[in-house]
C-alpha cells in the first residue's frame, strides 16, 4: 500500500522531518497500524503549502491510498480539520505522524476516504 506524509509548511523551515520519518521507519505511533504489512511504501513527503491541487493530483497518480498529516499540523494549523476533509475526498486520512494518538490540542482526525 502506498502512503504519503504531508507536514506543516512553516515547520518545514526548521524541521527536517526526523520525527515523522523515524515513526514511519520504526512503524511506531501513527504507523504502528501497518505493523507486519510488508508492501508499505512511503511515496511522498511534502508540505501543505503551494499548489495543493497539483500535489493531490500527483499523489493520486502515484497510487497513494492513505495520507498522514503531521503532528505539527494537528498541533498548530487552525485549518487542520479543513485540510483533512479536503484530502478525505481522495484518500483515507490519518491526522498525526509521531507522538500520542491523542494530542494535547484536541481530537485526532482519522477519516476514511469519502465514497462518491
Ligand atoms: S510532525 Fe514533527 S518531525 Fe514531522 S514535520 Fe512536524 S515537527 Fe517535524
Amino acid at each position: 500500500m502506498k502512503i504519503a506524509i504531508i507536514v506543516r509548511e512553516e515547520t518545514m523551515m526548521r524541521c527536517s522531518g526526523g520525527g515523522c520519518l523515524n515513526a514511519f521507519f520504526q512503524r511506531i505511533d501513527s504507523f504502528a497500524r501497518y505493523a507486519g504489512q510488508n508492501d508499505l511504501e512511503l511515496v511522498a513527503f511534502t508540505h501543505n503549502g503551494g499548489d495543493m491541487e497539483k500535489k493531490i493530483a500527483t499523489l493520486l497518480k502515484k497510487g497513494v491510498e492513505v495520507v498522514h498529516l503531521s503532528s505539527c499540523i494537528r498541533k498548530k494549523d487552525p485549518n487542520y480539520e479543513l485540510i483533512a476533509r479536503k484530502l478525505a475526498e481522495y484518500f483515507s486520512v490519518v491526522g498525526y505522524t509521531h507522538g500520542e494518538e491523542h494530542g494535547d490540542t484536541g481530537q485526532t482526525i482519522i477519516f476514511d476516504k469519502v465514497e462518491k
